[in-house]
């Protein structure tokens, strides 16, 4: 390799849902972008080695063998972690941290990395979001608002497809959608009669990055509409829902712009003190074991929250010796994620000449966030989302044997209708939420072990309680039966949606990103996965981190021409 090939115009460190759009923009503004990623190759169909086969052609029938969920505690609690797509999945053992507090940090470290996994729950923040560290005294004020993330958002849904009804609420702005997975018949029944009895509180069906009625935009990626799988944490052949793999990343490299280096992970930035910017980055190659630098003049760190913490921790130089962009002393702390602790089943008795055959891909309804929106109401701050999803099981008598039993076995009747719900409750960015650098262990490249002390507090307890309180009352009211509420003793990160570490706010002193995604500290150097995010909201993540991202490389690239940067 000649030195020529070390230097681009722009590095893009990981490639999943943010690095992917950074990579596109890049690519698409003509800039010669480097990516790079930790992980193997996933090419979009070819590698998807399980997407078509049937359940009798796995080993354990789609179940985890004893042996690997004993060698994998923590990445077995998560709902997604089956025989049929482990591969997308770190193991436990492959990549160490340390818990200074329990955290299951769920990871897919790969071409793609979580795109491939992710839910597609896709719901824009409202101005009640961005508000409220303003409003209710906790984090620091958001630099930006609904307003100059609006047409970002639209620009994103149009390219990636967004199934969902425009419905009219102001805690859940409305966006540009294809036709929605409509309710089933007890979720709509569900939704009347909460609607006639409160005023404020909504089922909507549930927004989700699937193409329900592709546009020519989709159409043009090689993507095609949903086929209801429901099989889309294998990698979807038919691209029916987004994923770097079957969008971004291809959009990108059909530019000629882009080289994707896999097996790269990067350990540092390199801060050059003569000009007090980056000037590129360190990678080890996974294979190889063996460093080098890349340069460019522009980086995207978008290696997903905790490791572009560690990244920003670990780029110390004589003029941030903690961590680049760490003159403030707040990088690495004020995290926050999702409180998914607790959840709600019931039962229906009535509307049993229906059925469903379960196969909604956007996964039912939604209730948007409706405490605390207008005025505090209650003794915790913020509030929390809800899914609704109601299905109707097959259930079969296994009693006896013989004839009884192959009988019922093969002729399952139908149960009850069941009704379910869990909370997604906003958790507050504390101070002690903290990201740090272990002194003395490292891993097998030789980079620093992440510590991790993130917790559950008071505010999420008491949100908690209410939850299951509010929702109960719900079910009751519209008539189902059995009604039971679980709060789960479960360790933050399962949620999947940690965020912070390095925020955005409108001073240097106490945050690390301006409202441009960009270090105050070090103008060529952008952080726009969750890392960035200020609070956390109740909404799900990825489609922000999509919009911020975009608008992020806009602006760079604009002050890129004007050699601001
Ligand atoms: C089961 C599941 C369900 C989810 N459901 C939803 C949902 O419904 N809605 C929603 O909004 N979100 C959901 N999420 C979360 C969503 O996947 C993440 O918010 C999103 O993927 C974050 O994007 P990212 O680009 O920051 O990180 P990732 O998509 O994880 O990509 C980061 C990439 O960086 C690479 N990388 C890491 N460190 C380095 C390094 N040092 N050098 C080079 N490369 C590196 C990784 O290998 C990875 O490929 C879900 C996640 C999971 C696993």
């Amino acid at each position: 390799m000649r030195d020529k090939d070390y230097i681009y115009d722009a590095i893009v460190i990981g490639s999943g849902i943010s690095g992917g759009w950074a990579a596109k923009e890049l690519c698409e503004r003509g800039l010669k972008t480097l990516v790079l990623e930790r992980g193997r190759d996933v090419t979009h169909i070819k590698d998807y080695p399980t997407t078509n086969m049937y359940p009798y052609e796995f080993a354990h029938r789609m179940e985890l063998p004893y042996a690997v969920k004993q060698e994998n505690p923590i990445v077995s609690r998560c709902y997604a972690f089956r025989e049929d797509t482990e591969h997308f999945f770190v193991k436990d053992n492959e990549h160490p941290y340390i818990q200074d507090k329990p955290f299951d940090w769920i990871r897919g470290y790969q071409v793609g990395g979580k795109s491939l996994l992710w839910a597609r729950q896709t719901q824009r923040w409202s101005d009640y979001d961005f508000e409220g560290p303003a409003r209710d005294g906790f984090a620091v004020d958001w630099p930006i608002r609904y307003r100059d993330i609006q047409s970002w958002y639209d620009y994103v849904e149009k390219f990636i497809g967004v199934s969902g009804n425009n419905d009219g609420l102001e805690i859940l702005p409305d966006g540009y959608f294809q036709k929605a997975y409509p309710l089933n018949i007890v979720e709509q029944f569900f939704r009347e009669k909460i609607e006639s009895r409160y005023s404020d509180r909504h089922v909507i069906s549930a927004r989700c990055a699937h193409l329900s009625n592709p546009t020519d935009v989709q159409l043009g990626q090689g993507r095609v509409q949903c086929q209801n799988r429901k099989l889309c944490e294998r990698g979807c052949p038919f691209g029916g829902y987004f994923s770097s793999n079957s969008s971004t990343l291809p959009y990108a490299a059909k530019t000629g712009n882009m080289t994707l280096r896999p097996h790269s992970v990067v350990s540092s930035i390199i801060f050059d003190e003569a000009t007090q910017k980056a000037k590129g980055v360190m990678v080890v190659d996974a294979q190889m074991n063996e460093s080098m630098e890349y340069h460019a003049k522009l980086i995207f760190v978008c290696a997903s929250t905790i490791n572009t913490n560690l990244i920003l921790l670990n780029s110390t130089s004589r003029t941030y010796p903690t961590g680049l962009g760490n003159s403030s002393g707040v990088l690495g702390r004020y995290l926050a994620f999702h409180n998914y602790s607790a959840n709600i089943r019931a039962e229906y008795e009535g509307h049993l000449d229906y059925r469903t055959d379960g196969k909604n891909p956007a996964g039912g309804g939604y209730i948007p966030r409706f405490r605390n929106v207008k005025k505090q109401e209650t003794a915790f701050l913020r509030g929390y989302a809800t899914t609704v999803n109601a299905s109707r099981p097959e259930v079969s008598d296994t009693k006896g044997i013989g004839d009884h039993l192959r009988e019922s076995l093969l002729n399952p009747r139908l149960g009850n209708w069941r009704i379910g719900s869990h909370i997604m409750g906003e958790t507050l960015p504390k101070e002690s939420n903290t990201v740090t650098l272990s002194e003395t262990q490292k891993d097998r490249w030789g980079i620093p072990l992440v510590r991790i002390a993130i917790d559950y507090d008071e505010n999420d307890r008491l949100m908690t309680r209410d939850y299951c309180d509010q929702m109960s009352e719900m079910f009751a009211y519209a008539g189902f039966k059995n009604i039971e509420a679980k709060v789960k003793d479960q360790a933050p990160g399962l949620d999947i949606h940690e965020m912070g570490g390095a925020r955005m706010g409108h001073d240097p002193k106490d945050s690390v990103l301006n409202k441009w995604n960009q270090l105050h500290d070090c103008k060529n150097v952008f952080v726009t996965d969750g890392a960035c995010m200020t609070s956390v909201s109740t909404q799900n993540p990825s489609l922000t981190f999509m919009a911020l991202t975009a608008r992020a490389v806009d602006y760079a690239v604009r002050e890129m021409k004007k050699f601001d940067l």
